[in-house]
């Protein structure tokens, strides 16, 4: 069995961002040389995700939208976590909702994606540099 890692570094001026790094998986994969098995890759920070849905700037404004309305931002005195002197509960919260990984299958040396699909790096709390792992397995 064949094993790869690597780490993809992200560095967001704001905030909050979502960025298409389906490009950055598909080189880890040509990569690695596996043509049949599993791709994980996952947030390496408890304020950031990963996710699959579609390259639609539409629907990120939404979910942008979405989570402020779950989880906004100010007053950043109404959460808890912030009484430790961060600001950053919201960014905590929205990882939550938009999760930590995914695992995609690889069928012919390719993602084997349903339609649309596309792999996202969710930024909930940016301005710092910030890693993805990705590990590969299989033949
Ligand atoms: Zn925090």
């Amino acid at each position: 069995m064949k094993s790869y890692r690597k780490e993809l570094w992200f560095n967001v001026t704001g905030r909050r961002e979502f960025i298409n790094i389906t490009p950055q998986v598909q080189e880890c994969l040509r990569e690695s040389g596996v043509s049949e098995g599993l791709v994980l890759v996952n947030a390496m920070h408890i304020t950031a995700s990963v996710f699959i849905n579609d390259d639609e700037s539409g629907l990120h404004k939404d979910y942008e939208k979405w989570l402020e309305k779950l989880a906004p931002h100010a007053p950043i005195s109404q959460y808890r976590h912030n009484d430790t002197g961060e600001d950053n509960a919201d960014a905590h919260m929205k990882r939550q909702i938009m999760g930590r990984e995914v695992v995609v299958a690889i069928t012919d040396g390719q993602l084997d994606f349903g339609t649309w699909e596309q792999i996202f790096y969710g930024e909930f709390d940016g301005r710092r540099r910030k890693r993805v792992l990705v590990k590969i397995i299989g033949e």
